[in-house]
């Protein structure tokens, strides 16, 4: 280069407005790695502990932050932390509870992933799971011991909708002093609060319903401002943030939540309906439905029943590949909570290389189906289930 050019200057410097003289109605994307400081006393205090100003974006952003005390408030939480992903919420939630020695106590029925990061990953670190049968949810204290130190739940669980009762095991591990986590993806906080039931923090793959649009990777966790004071240093220190462009995407989704739920779920109830009456169908699995092992537990836990309906399918994994290849509105993907129904097939997917033994104690068969229910009109979801099913 001849000669010197402001160039340089106006890429970094021209055009960025960094005196607040803009009111936009959406709170912006806060794109920056790090926060100009405005002199050393601001380091003094983040030194002596004062938090409450932006340093740099792993620590803390505003995009993210809103994110954060929408769904605190949404939960009923004093206080939540974002991260990058559901797993690497279930991994920080693990390390704020728990350290090598001690163990945790779950359930066989929770996500596959869980299952892996607790056996495969955190027993590295010398924590130890133990994992009950649905069937023993109500012995749950026989799995419990003085080393430990959480316990984990999902509810309702994958595929089969069964659900736990979090008000009562959430008491049995109080009895241990053993923090009580909740992953409530399937449920959101809009039909279901765990931290009012007795949890001490929640969780969620923010991946599915609370983004909604199958467009970002995302998990929360939420509670206490002691849990999530540790929850946000292993969020910083293992790097478990999340990008402020992914949190837009997420306090997007968010403002629409209720009204996605409250349409999911009036779908979900319509096909649950329509496929327990057709002859092709052997069982469906569905909180709502009377039949429902839960139904009761699901009524007085939930405030409604979810938008998740698994099936039987009769004739097995061919019948099930026919079912499919029929589908023009739903489509075949290993996800859930979008505003687009989508179904997966849990022994190919969540399931995949599990024992025979274990796939019969979380009764997933060739011929189970499950359904995530969109926002789509009811009689367009169910038409195309029963003109696949016709053909299955
Ligand atoms: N919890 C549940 C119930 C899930 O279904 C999943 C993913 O499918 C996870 C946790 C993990 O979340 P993520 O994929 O956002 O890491």
């Amino acid at each position: 280069m001849k000669r010197r050019s402001a160039d340089a200057t106006h890429c970094v410097h021209a055009g960025e407005d960094r005196h607040g003289r803009l009111e936009p109605l959406t709170t912006p994307i806060t794109q920056t790695s790090v926060f100009i400081i405005p002199g050393l006393d601001e380091l003094r205090r983040y030194a002596e502990g004062d938090r409450n100003f932006y340093l740099y974006s792993r620590y803390g952003n505003p995009t993210v932050k809103a994110v954060e005390d929408k769904i605190a408030a949404l939960e009923g939480a004093e206080t939540a932390v974002l991260t990058a992903s559901g797993m690497s919420a279930e991994m920080i939630a693990t390390l704020a509870a728990c350290r090598a020695g001690d163990e945790i106590v779950s359930m066989l029925d929770i996500y596959g992933g869980t299952v892996k990061l607790f056996e495969d990953v955190l027993a590295r670190c010398g924590i130890t799971a133990r994992f009950i049968p649905y069937r023993d949810l109500g012995k749950a204290e026989h799995y419990f011991t003085p080393k430990t130190r959480m316990l984990f739940l999902e509810t309702p669980t994958n595929p089969t909708l069964r659900c736990a009762d979090i008000a009562s095991l959430s008491a049995v591990a109080h009895r241990y002093k053993a923090c009580v986590v909740v992953d409530n993806t399937f449920a959101t906080p809009i039909l279901q609060k765990p931290l009012a039931l007795g949890a001490d923090i929640v969780m969620h793959s923010a991946t599915k319903y609370l983004g909604g649009h199958s467009d970002v990777t995302a998990g929360v966790l939420a509670g206490s401002k002691k849990w999530m004071e540790r929850a946000r240093e292993l969020m910083i220190l293992t790097g478990g943030c999340l990008d402020p462009g992914c949190a837009y995407l997420l306090l997007r989704g968010l403002k629409t939540l209720q009204l996605r739920v409250e349409r999911a779920c009036h779908n979900a109830a319509a096909v649950a309906d329509a496929l327990q009456r057709h002859p092709k169908v052997s069982h469906v699995y569905y909180p709502g439905l009377p039949g429902h092992a839960d139904h009761e537990l699901a009524t007085r836990q939930m405030k409604g029943y979810g938008m998740m309906v698994s099936f039987e399918l009769r004739g097995g994994e061919p019948a099930v590949e026919r079912f499919i290849q029929r589908l023009k509105l739903w489509y075949l993907a290993t996800s859930l909570g979008g505003v687009e129904s989508i179904l997966s097939y849990p022994l190919l997917s969540s399931h995949v290389g599990l024992s025979a033994k274990r796939l019969k104690s979380l009764g997933v068969t060739p011929s189970t189906v499950r359904l995530s229910v969109g926002v789509e009109d009811a009689a367009d979801l169910i038409g195309d289930l029963e003109a696949a099913l016709a053909r299955a």
